[in-house]
């Protein structure tokens, strides 16, 4: 039966509204507006739900995880005693060992309390940027897309829609060297190989609305120069979105322009990968001309600054990109933690501690520029586009993954309806917006 939702309010993208409703329909979002109107367009024979006291928003989307990672979180916290540095390369072989341990039973188990995790603390879709595909020594299991079902399953399982965004990995290196031992459960031969894994995964879970499936080159230090274009067409032609972990680290940047004679985005353009369905997963380490480049393609950024800052990756540049036009969305990646309004604060406060300033990123409302409506999009919106799902927008034909917030938090206290994208930009915590089952 279609429902009316009538929470106190109703944060739209833009602005919040008092006395408006939302009317879903078979899962999705049929009209937002006016209660009157809301009933209108619903006709008869409509549940009314009152959320009284509460607001209502399209929940968070999670552009960029690794589930598994979670596993890790407070074992990586030191660095050995002397002269000896912990930084992303040292955290990574950790992430190897745990990555080399794991049976299929131990994915499910860790990737469903992480999703469980994520889910309560308001994040309402997921991006899994997955690849780990093989057995611990190497071999395919006889279910090729074990290690993704088993994924896909474990945030099924805890009610969080997913986006698997299946990787590809090949190479150790930007020169293209075989993978290492400790590499070898990611690897895929060939671009065949993926996408024959990819259309197994589609076809198994096409009844599932809450189940998408995309394309995630792993970055240019795993694909081979030869597939990436290959890899790009293939994800025009299936109409999937397009992945990739770009200029995390400087090494990265350093090695692509000893080898190539480019920079990273400068070198992905060239091949053809940068277009609208591309998403840049972090981005730290661009110049203006590889930022005009993402800018000129439709492409995006994925932030994932709570991870960035715990590897000492790197100020993520938002305020080139928005500067640009290049719409940023946001990932919790490591799972160091799990707080989607964490997540879309951090940009905009690492760059206040850079520049000295505030309100850094904005925009232009009347005689003031303000940036929360802008990261609640970041952390809404703009993901879902990068995931091709249409979540993060409380707009007719978006899937009905909302959340809503209880206003009688302490947070809300003394706070206009005007200052809620504020309220919840700097105050918002894990666990203040629950998902609407
Ligand atoms: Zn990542």
């Amino acid at each position: 039966m279609p429902s009316l939702l009538r929470p106190d309010l109703v944060w739209d993208g833009a602005a919040a509204h008092d006395g408006w409703a939302v009317g879903v329909v078979d899962g999705r979002v049929a009209a937002v507006g006016p209660e009157s109107d809301v009933a209108r367009i619903l006709g008869p024979g409509v549940a009314t739900r009152r959320l009284d006291g509460r607001a209502l928003l399209a929940a968070p989307v999670n552009a960029h995880s690794h589930a598994f990672q979670r596993a890790i979180r407070g074992r990586t916290q030191w660095r050995p005693a002397g002269d000896d540095v912990s930084d992303f390369w040292t955290w990574r072989e950790e992430m190897y060992e745990v990555a080399a341990s794991l049976e299929p039973e131990d994915l499910f188990r860790i990737s469903r309390a992480c999703f469980a995790e994520m889910r309560a603390a308001g994040w309402g879709s997921v991006g899994e940027f997955h690849y780990l595909h093989r057995t611990p020594d190497g071999r395919r299991y006889d279910d090729p897309v074990l290690l993704s079902h088993v994924v896909i399953e474990a945030a099924r399982e805890v009610g969080l829609p997913i986006c698997l965004l299946y990787a590809v990995y090949a190479t150790a290196g930007v020169a293209g060297d075989p993978v290492e031992p400790r590499q070898r459960r990611f690897r895929t031969d060939s671009v065949d190989e993926a996408l024959s894994n990819i259309e197994i995964l589609r076809s198994r879970w096409a009844h599932d609305p809450g189940v998408d499936v995309g394309l995630a080159p792993h970055s240019i230090r795993a694909v081979p120069a030869a597939w990436w274009g290959e890899l790009a067409d293939a994800a025009e032609t299936l109409d999937l979105p397009l992945h990739a972990h770009v200029s995390e680290q400087r090494a990265e940047v350093e090695a692509c322009l000893a080898l190539r004679g480019k920079r990273p985005v400068e070198w992905l353009a060239d091949l053809g990968v940068l277009s609208e369905r591309f998403t840049a997963i972090h981005a730290t380490h661009v110049t203006a001309g590889e930022v005009g480049l993402l800018a000129e393609a439709g492409a995006r950024v994925c932030a994932c600054p709570s991870t960035e800052r715990d590897l000492g990756d790197g100020v993520f540049p938002g305020d080139r990109f928005h500067d640009a036009g290049v719409p940023i969305c946001l990932g919790s990646d490591s799972q160091t933690l799990l707080d989607p309004w964490e997540e879309l604060r951090l940009p905009e406060y690492h760059l206040r501690l850079v520049h000295e300033r505030r309100v850094v990123m904005g925009e232009t409302d009347g005689d003031r520029v303000r940036w929360a409506p802008q990261a609640l999009r970041a952390a809404t919106a703009v993901g879902g586009d990068a995931l091709r799902t249409g979540g993060g927008r409380l707009e007719p034909g978006a899937p009905a993954w909302l959340v809503s917030v209880d206003l009688e938090h302490p947070v809300f206290e003394g706070g206009r309806p005007s200052e809620f994208a504020e309220l919840l930009a700097v105050a918002g915590r894990a666990g203040l917006a629950e998902p609407l089952s």
